[in-house]
């Protein structure tokens, strides 16, 4: 069953139950206090018979039942005309005197000789409250009981009761307009829920929700918005994934192919041509040349691979004597390359894994050089700064179009990609520093200018911060 009738039926049950329980409780209430009141008139009357009799009995002298009997007859022989209904009664119910009783009464026999009290006679569809009082004559006691139909009350209860019927009718109709009004107030944002929802599951993760109000279905439907927000993000982050792994694919492969075609042509040529020692030795060299790029590249894969799943010992070393041996192994070809190559180094510490930082450093540095002309400068600086330390390699070589400084992280991204294959490049450096400066917690930042040069920031955490 859905929400939206489950809602309905309640409502619409609970207003009738509490309609008809009210008008029953009602309607009971009055017909009660109209019985109590009929009964307090009979009694009454009986009070007043029953004086009217026993002065009567005084004045005529004799207290005894057959004068009792006589004088009622007597006395109150024009009293039935008046609608007064009375009689005397032995302890027996026995009529002495006076008209019939209706119904057979055994209210005699329950009162005594000391109580008065009423009943409620009921017969064939008539009502009678009837009265009895006991009086001592000459030693016996005798009753004296009067009676007055009561139909009229049942009547007007019957009447009452019918015409609550119809106003009940009335009420379970207008409850039931109002209950689905407001059973289609409240399942009407949760319709739009689900038909987000099913819109999601289509496919159209961008769908979200208007959030009205702080009751719980705007408190759900924030949540839902919440859960969107992260699914989609989580699916962006997937697709960037599946994306960057089929770019990578698509790139190795590429950069296989290439020197593994130039090693089998050459191969070939030397093969065709024994007699030719001369091009056989050039195809060699070609053949080793590709073959070393084709071992680098299958290097740094296997560098890359491993440091994915990597979990660095980190250890506070002092950066300045760090950064002084990476300068030293690139001092040399630098200098003979007559490359200028300056460095400013602060004494700081850092946590790094120095053999991986170092292959960050001398990447950076390498890469520098490949952008320099001769006579180039290559500076590297060493920076302490208030959480850490910052490794700086700057260059006024050629410089990176802006548009492509956030993709040189990218496995295979080459910016010139001749010219980066021609100084035996292959797109891999910068992917493994990255990952290696991720893994230290750091950060690498790139700022380089068209034609004027490069600088590359690392931001590395130092002993405080790590
Ligand atoms: P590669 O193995 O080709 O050096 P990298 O990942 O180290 O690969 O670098 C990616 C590309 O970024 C390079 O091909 C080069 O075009 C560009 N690049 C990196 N550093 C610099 C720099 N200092 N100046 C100019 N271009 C640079």
């Amino acid at each position: 069953m859905r929400l939206f009738w489950k809602l309905f039926c309640s409502m619409v049950m609970i207003a009738a139950l509490a309609c008809s329980l009210g008008g029953f409780v009602l309607i009971d209430g009055q017909f009660r206090a109209g019985l109590d009141a009929r009964a307090e008139t009979v009694m009454t009357e009986n009070a007043l018979l029953r004086r009217t009799l026993l002065r009567e009995l005084q004045f005529s002298g004799g207290l005894d039942r057959a004068a009792a009997v006589r004088l009622t007859e007597e006395t109150f022989a024009t009293a039935e005309e008046r609608g007064i209904t009375f009689r005397i009664a032995d302890s027996q119910g026995q009529p002495l005197a006076g008209s019939r009783l209706p119904v057979e009464s055994g209210l005699a026999r329950a009162l005594g000789t000391e109580q008065q009290g009423w009943e409620l006679l009921q017969t064939s569809g008539r009502a009678y409250l009837h009265a009895s009082s006991p009086l001592a004559l000459g030693g016996e006691t005798v009753y004296l009981e009067n009676w007055q139909d009561a139909g009229d009350l049942f009547a007007a209860r019957e009447e009452q009761y019918h015409v609550f019927f119809y106003l009940l009718m009335g009420l379970i109709l207008l409850s039931a307009l109002s209950a689905l009004a407001v059973s289609a107030w409240i399942t009407r944002p949760l319709g739009r829920l689900s038909a987000a929802a099913r819109q999601m599951a289509a496919g159209e993760l961008s769908q979200r929700v208007e959030v009205r109000g702080s009751d719980e279905i705007s408190c759900l439907a924030q949540d839902f918005n919440q859960m969107a927000e992260q699914l989609e993000q989580h699916m962006r982050a997937l697709t960037d994934t599946a994306r960057r792994q089929e770019d990578f694919l698509r790139s190795f492969a590429h950069e296989t192919k290439t020197p593994l075609t130039s090693i089998i042509g050459y191969a070939e040529l030397a093969l065709s041509r024994p007699d030719q020692p001369g091009l056989v030795q050039e195809s060699a060299a070609c053949i080793f040349r590709e073959g070393r790029r084709l071992e680098s590249l299958s290097r740094k894969l296997i560098d890359l691979i491993v440091l994915e799943n990597e979990r660095l010992r980190l250890r506070t070393v002092e950066m300045s004597d760090f950064l002084e041996q990476a300068a030293a192994v690139l001092r040399p070809g630098l200098e003979q390359a007559g490359i200028r190559f300056e460095t400013r180094i602060a004494p700081g510490t850092a946590e790094i894994e120095p053999d991986l930082m170092e292959s960050v450093c001398l990447n950076l540095l390498d890469n520098a050089r490949k952008a320099v002309e001769k006579e180039g400068l290559i500076r590297l600086d060493g920076i302490r700064t208030e959480g850490g330390y910052c490794i700086r390699v700057t260059d006024n070589g050629r410089g990176i179009p802006r548009e492509e400084l956030a993709r040189i992280t990218e496995p295979f991204y080459m910016v010139d990609k001749s010219r980066a294959r021609t100084q035996g490049g292959s797109g891999l450096g910068l992917a493994i520093c990255r990952r290696i400066v991720d893994l230290h917690g750091g950060q690498l930042e790139f700022e380089s200018e068209l034609g004027r040069g490069t600088q590359v920031l690392v931001w590395l955490k130092g002993e405080e911060n790590a």
